[in-house]
């Protein structure tokens, strides 16, 4: 058994899955300002375990790094195509073909390139992520290098790798649910494992949410980060998140789910997903637990 310390707290980790992380590269993209925090803590238990189970593991650190979080005309090194009507996508793509992107945006498609696993690590700010951490994927996750009209969704570029949230909330988890005051945690989390990590191909592992660290007595913090201890430990071997695969949809009718795949889940209880819910009740815990 090997012994991690973190800031406060001692967990044993087996041996026996040192072979399964070995040689494998995780990205951390992690954004919060202070290093007392309790994102600082999770995302430090996160490199420790990985390291010690033998992965290679990187950290963005967003505010450290002081990251531009505005997509604009200067992430292009040399003359735009079109300084009239500039489109961000479209100059972006061009010149990450001609190799004339942004020397941050390079070096960040770079450690994601090489990662196996990417861990989006920030405390909610308006049900969603922080402002830095939204700049980060508007300008790494540029056309032609993350996504395209063909390469998305279940055939996206980034099929091979895995991504995940792992995030901190104000709020208790009680007024996430789908009769609590901020609505179901499933509909809020739609956007950035739908809309963006699958969009871009990655298969996505289930969201580790740190409910309310500051309202919490400090053993439940420390409970809270074991368990994250725990999970990483045989996170590449974790089932992922289910989404309707790209070859449901019919491309020559505006993408939308083809006749035989709306027949067969017709008279189901549930809608497909979130999203894909066909009009029905939501499948239940669709965007937080693996398969369903
Ligand atoms: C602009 C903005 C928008 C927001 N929007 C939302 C929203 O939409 N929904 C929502 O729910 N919340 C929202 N919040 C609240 C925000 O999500 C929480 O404040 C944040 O998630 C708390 O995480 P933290 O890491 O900053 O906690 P911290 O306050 O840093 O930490 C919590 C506690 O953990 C302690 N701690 C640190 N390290 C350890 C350790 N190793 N072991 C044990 N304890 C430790 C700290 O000392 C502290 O007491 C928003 C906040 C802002 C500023």
């Amino acid at each position: 058994m090997l012994s991690l310390s973190t800031q406060q707290l001692s967990v044993k980790l087996p041996l026996t899955s040192l072979s399964r992380m070995a040689a494998k590269k995780v990205l951390v993209v992690y954004a919060h300002q202070s290093t007392g925090s309790f994102n600082a803590a999770a995302k430090d238990a996160a490199v420790g375990v990985l390291a010690s189970q033998g992965c290679t593991v990187e950290v963005s650190d967003l505010y450290a790094m002081k990251f531009k979080a505005s997509a604009t005309a200067e992430d292009i090194t040399g003359e735009v195509k079109n300084a009239d009507h500039f489109c961000y996508a479209e100059e972006t793509k061009l010149a990450w073909e001609e190799g004339k992107l942004c020397a941050d945006i390079t070096e960040e498609q770079r450690k994601l390139t090489e990662a196996d696993l990417i861990i989006f690590q920030f405390p909610m700010y308006w049900f969603t992520v922080p402002a830095i951490m939204k700049g980060w994927i508007d300008r790494v996750l540029t056309l032609g290098y993350a996504y395209s009209q063909e390469k998305r969704y279940s055939q996206g570029i980034f099929k091979d790798k895995k991504a995940m949230l792992s995030f901190t909330t104000g709020s208790h988890e009680s007024m996430f649910s789908a009769d609590g005051i901020n609505g179901d945690m499933n509909v809020t989390l739609w956007p950035l494992q739908n809309g963006i990590l699958h969009y871009c191909g990655f298969q996505v592992l289930a969201p580790q949410i740190f409910w309310a660290p500051s309202r919490i007595p400090s053993e439940e913090r420390s409970a809270m980060l074991e368990s994250w201890c725990t999970r990483l430990l045989f996170i590449l071997g974790e089932k992922t998140l289910s989404f309707t695969p790209l070859d449901c949809f019919d491309g020559e009718k505006g993408f939308q789910l083809k006749p035989e795949v709306y027949e067969k889940n017709a008279t189901k209880e549930y809608g497909l997903t979130v999203g894909i819910h066909l009009g029905k009740a939501l499948p239940p815990n669709n965007q937080m637990k693996a398969g369903v």
